[in-house]
């Protein structure tokens, strides 16, 4: 058992393997500390669009082959509402940049198999209970009891929920949160997709979302009200809601399947800044949260892995630790410019209260289907970060 490393990293989601897998393939040695089970880490659904900017990173540093094999590309998404339906070919509007569609457990099983032939060590079943950014130590508690591990530098992958964040004084700069107000209903459905493109469905009961993942599962949205309980939402509520929403009298009927999951998103944004302090960096939803509406949350947490392993590399390798100093600099402007889009599509896509809103939407609505300049700023931030 190595209880002491080069780059320690906490979380074995995108952002840990990513980045765990880049330091191993320079020789750096690595440990990765990760709560979940291997079989636990590599089941849990959560992302499925892939940016052209995170596939350029995977297929770079050879992390790419199953999402290439698997992968599938989507440049079209179409929105409905009560005017009808349009099409956006974001791809030939962002000349050739689309989404690869491939289910994010299906990359974390990638990573995980091609880290460890990298001769990466993962701890599965420990859960981080502390860090010390000073001297780059994790605590950790496993079945075995209680461990300590130290190294020369500590990466926070730990997620939203996780303990590293807590590392960063909050007196050093500032903590951002938002609640946007509104809930989704996730829920994955054993069915084939009902339709070519993503849809967003803009109704007056509120969004619906329907989004490709595999040819046997597709990912379905549904609006419902703060502190909705999923358990209330069976499959035929669920498949009545997005009828209604998704307008399948005028559209077509979905292919209908079992629920397999459901789960409420609340649509929250949290940014930490900085993202670094002492030994410390935070990579991924450790270092900022955003809400899914826009499909930005995988892709920051592989273009910050990048952005740090690279910053490892040359405080290592080169005794250089200029970018590994400029690495919050380097990572917040692009995390502020997704979470703006976000809200931009929270505002788009959602149900308000009241008329004016409401008003003020549809108009936002028409203007992405009529005017070249909104539709193409929506590709150009749509598949960018
Ligand atoms: C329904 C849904 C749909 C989404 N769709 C998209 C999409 O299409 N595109 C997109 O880009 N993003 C999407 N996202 C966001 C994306 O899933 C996340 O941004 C992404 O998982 C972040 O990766 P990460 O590695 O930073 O964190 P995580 O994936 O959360 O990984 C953190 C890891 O740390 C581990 N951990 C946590 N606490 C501890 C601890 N104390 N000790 C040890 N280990 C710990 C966890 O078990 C986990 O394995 C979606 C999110 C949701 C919820």
């Amino acid at each position: 058992m190595v209880d002491h490393t080069t780059v320690l990293i906490a979380g074995a989601g995108p952002a840990g393997l990513v980045l765990g897998n880049l330091l191993r393939a320079a020789g750096i040695g690595t440990l990765i500390v990760e709560r979940a089970s291997r079989e636990q880490a590599q089941t849990r659904a959560r992302a499925g669009f892939l940016g052209p900017n995170s596939a350029r990173i995977l297929v770079r540093h050879g992390l790419g082959a199953g999402m290439l094999h698997k992968g599938r590309s989507h440049g079209v998404c179409a929105f409905r509402g009560e005017d009808g339906e349009f099409e956006l070919d974001y791809a030939a509007l962002g000349q050739g940049e689309v989404h690869t569609v491939y289910p994010q457990q299906d990359l974390v099983t990638d990573l995980i198999a091609e880290y460890l032939d990298r001769g990466g060590e993962i701890r599965f079943g420990a859960t981080v209970t502390g860090v010390d950014s000073g001297t780059a130590t994790i605590r950790y508690r496993d079945e075995q009891g209680e461990g300590v591990v130290t190294g020369q530098f500590l990466a926070g992958c730990d997620g939203s929920n996780g303990v590293t964040r807590q590392a960063v004084p909050a007196d050093l700069g500032s903590r951002y949160t938002q609640d946007h107000g509104v809930s989704w209903l996730a829920v994955l459905a054993e069915a084939p997709q009902s339709m070519a493109a993503v849809t967003y469905a803009i109704h007056d009961d509120g969004f619906a979302g329907h989004m490709a993942r595999s040819p046997e599962v597709t990912r379905y949205y549904l609006q419902v009200p703060p502190g909705d309980d999923p358990e209330a939402w069976t499959d035929e509520r669920i498949w009545a809601a997005l009828d209604t929403r998704m307008r399948t009298d005028e559209f077509g009927q979905l292919k209908q399947g079992p629920i397999i999951e459901r789960r409420i998103v609340r649509l929250r944004s949290e940014v930490v800044d900085p993202i670094q302090h002492n030994r410390l960096f935070l990579v991924g939803d450790a270092a900022s949260l955003i809400s899914p509406s826009a499909a930005k949350g995988a892709n920051l947490a592989i273009m910050e892995a990048e952005v740090l392993a690279s910053a490892l590399i040359s405080a290592l390798h080169r005794d250089d630790e200029r970018p590994l100093a400029a690495y919050s600099r380097t990572c917040l402007p692009r995390v502020w410019r997704a979470q703006e889009f976000s809200r931009w599509m929270i505002d788009l896509l959602h149900t308000q209260d009241d008329d004016f809103h409401r008003a003020l939407r549809r108009a936002r609505l028409h203007s992405l289907r009529d005017c070249r300049a909104h539709q193409n700023f929506f590709a150009e931030h749509y598949v960018g970060i």
